[in-house]
């Protein structure tokens, strides 16, 4: 599993899981039952829009394995929640090049999240997906 932070992202889907019981609470990662109600939950693909909730840089190499240093070697990255349009609260690598500086980094601003590989990964929005 490829956790390199700075490997392109892929336009995949965040698979996680919806209760069918009624309180239609969201969950991610998916589970088979719901965190709130302990009720039933299905799969479902979740919209991977929202806004950064908080977020953070990883200065250090988080412990190997899972994580696997890219070719050229560690480098810090930023690391962020989501709070997804569903409510739920995903971790996500930011597509921000820190090296230029964390001016760009905001809590609040809206964020697409894909799958990816490994862990998932938040790209700001350009203005007109903030718009749509
Ligand atoms: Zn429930």
């Amino acid at each position: 599993m490829a956790t390199d932070p700075r490997s392109p992202a892929v336009a995949v889907g965040l698979q996680g899981s919806r209760c069918r019981s009624g309180c239609a609470v969201t969950a991610y990662p998916a589970e088979d039952t719901c965190p709130r109600c302990g009720g039933p939950a299905e799969p479902a693909v979740l919209t991977g829009t929202g806004t950064l909730w908080t977020w953070t840089v990883q200065r250090y190499a988080p412990k190997s394995p899972p994580y696997q240093a890219p070719p050229g070697g560690f480098e810090p990255f930023a690391l962020g929640y989501v709070e997804l349009a569903e409510g739920v609260r995903v971790a996500a690598v930011l597509e921000a090049d820190i090296r230029e500086g964390l001016d760009g980094i905001r809590i609040g601003m809206p964020v697409t999240v894909t799958a990816g590989h490994g862990v998932p990964r938040a790209r700001p929005m350009t203005p007109g997906e903030e718009d749509s």
